[in-house]
């Protein structure tokens, strides 16, 4: 169904007599649909899409697949230590699952072999452009877009081609939110983003301050705790640390569990605290602030160690940063402390650089574009993000039928057009709909999802979409 060359891919020479906004050559890629990165959720577009009868070219900026899982790529966010914090079963593609003999929590090389060997299953490197990085989208007439790539790193020439439809899988955990502060520029110690941190060397011996309490903070403060000659743990708030075990099981699978008999978020809640009364208990003893918030109003912290260490010393909770001094850092609580290295895991914030903000709506200049289904933009119906998501379990079910639902919807817009005219309909009224309970208004929850009410939400839209 698409004018693709041998394994789908754009042949360069083929140009057809369009041109985009420069005047510059565009080659029609027909039916074809653009995925851009070749992540967990780029991956699955591609096979998704495929199934369905599509052509696709997908650009990755790196030369392998595995987006943040593969520790080979510039951007990548992962630490020498890094476990998946979702376990096994509520994480893998729903038809690939990962091996038996695999524990748990997998560490992050397995999951780079995990998303090789899903590549090599379904035959997706034939359709990537590797090493090919997208500067542009553009809308043009008839809903289609023109994508225009070039080398990464900005080596030769700027080529577009003219797609049916786009996927944007780009990943939201590789631009590091940096906070401000007063005096940091003048701060003598080392400072660093956690999408700097890769091994406990960078640690070892030293006086370190960890900023944020997101499960990349926890697990570097425990690495801090065995391996710095002093680790401080700075968070703004309390939060609810969860065993990564309850009952002998992944935390998530009990939490599973619950939400597949709709119990109530009340009473989850409270099964949670009564978890923790006869685990680690009230965690103002051990130096901890008391939480602001009831537990599943912030993103889960799957972490065993920290109170651990806390209790051990290893780690000295203390308040939110000040200000900073050239050899000292001052506290909330007006006490100075002395660090050495300063790590900030404050989290990571969406980049749509190839996009004009306008494509999104006002607010996508912030980074948050609002969409329905986290995915769906209105006024463009051929356009979807997969993977823009922080679900409360793993992340590739979700973007698997996220891109199930485009790739059928595609087929409606082919087939059944009234049907597409209905869903993107819905998609202007709901654009912005929420899929969790109430969380606290931060950047760390602008795309937090309850992973049971998200695929009920997706089931809906699938049926209703296909009007079973
Ligand atoms: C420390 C840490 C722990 C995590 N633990 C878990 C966990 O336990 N469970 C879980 O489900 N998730 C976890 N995550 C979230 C993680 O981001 C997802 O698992 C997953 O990597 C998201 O896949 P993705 O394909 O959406 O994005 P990514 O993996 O970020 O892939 C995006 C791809 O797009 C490419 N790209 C970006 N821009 C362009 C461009 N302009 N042109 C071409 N290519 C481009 C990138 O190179 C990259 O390969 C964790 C994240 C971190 C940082």
């Amino acid at each position: 169904m698409s004018t693709s060359t041998d394994h789908g891919r754009p042949d360069p020479e083929a140009t057809s007599p369009a041109a985009n906004s420069d005047g510059r050559p565009v080659s029609d890629r027909g039916d074809t649909v653009c995925v851009i990165g070749a992540g967990a959720s780029g991956l699955t577009a591609i096979k998704n899409l495929r199934e369905h009868g599509f052509g696709v070219d997908c650009y990755e900026r790196e030369t392998g697949v595995g987006g943040a899982w593969n520790w080979r790529h510039d951007r990548s966010p992962v630490y020498a230590s890094t476990h998946l914090i979702s376990s096994k079963p509520f994480t893998q593609f729903p038809d690939f699952p990962m091996p038996d003999s695999w524990p748990d929590y997998p560490h992050h090389g397995q999951l780079l072999s995990y998303f090789e060997r899903y590549a090599d299953h379904f035959d997706l490197r034939s359709h990537i452009w590797f090493g090919t990085e997208v500067i542009r989208v553009e809308p043009v007439e008839g809903d289609r877009w023109d994508v225009t790539t070039r080398s990464t790193g900005g080596y030769g020439p700027e080529r577009t081609a003219r797609y049916a439809a786009v996927v944007i899988a780009n990943g939201h955990n590789w631009s590091p939110k940096l906070p401000r502060y007063e005096g940091l520029e003048q701060f003598r110690g080392e400072i660093m983003h956690a999408s700097s941190y890769k091994d406990p060397a960078q640690l070892r011996g030293k006086r370190v301050l960890v900023v944020g309490a997101g499960n990349t903070g926890c697990d570097i403060a425990v690495e801090a705790a065995q391996q710095a000659s002093r680790c401080w743990h700075s968070t703004r708030r309390g939060y609810w640390y969860a065993p990564k075990y309850v009952l002998g099981r992944p935390a998530d699978q009990v939490n599973d569990s619950l939400l597949a008999l709709r119990v109530p978020l009340r009473v989850r809640q409270w099964l949670y605290h009564w978890t923790l009364r006869l685990t680690v208990g009230d965690l103002t003893r051990f130096g901890l602030p008391k939480p602001d918030h009831r537990v599943y109003e912030t993103h889960p912290i799957a972490n065993s160690q920290l109170v651990y260490y806390v209790g051990h010393g290893a780690i000295g909770p203390v308040p939110d940063v000040a200000r900073f001094h050239p050899y000292a850092v001052e506290l909330a609580d007006g006490r100075e402390i002395d660090p050495e290295v300063v790590v900030f895991a404050t989290g990571y914030l969406p980049r749509f650089e190839f996009l004009d903000a306008s494509v999104f709506g006002d607010s996508a200049g912030a980074g948050r574009p609002t969409l329905w289904l986290n995915a769906f933009t209105p006024g463009h119906p051929t356009l979807a993000v997969a993977g823009l998501l922080q679900p409360d379990s793993g992340l590739f079910t979700l973007s698997h039928w996220q891109t199930v639902l485009f790739a059928r919807l595609l087929q409606a817009r082919r087939d059944r057009p009234e049907r597409a005219t209905a869903f993107a309909q819905r998609v202007r009224d709901r654009a912005g709909e929420r899929y969790s309970g109430p969380v606290k208004d931060s950047s760390r929850h602008w795309f937090e999802v309850g992973h049971a009410d998200y695929l009920r939400a997706i089931q809906r839209a699938l049926v209703e979409l296909e009007g079973k």
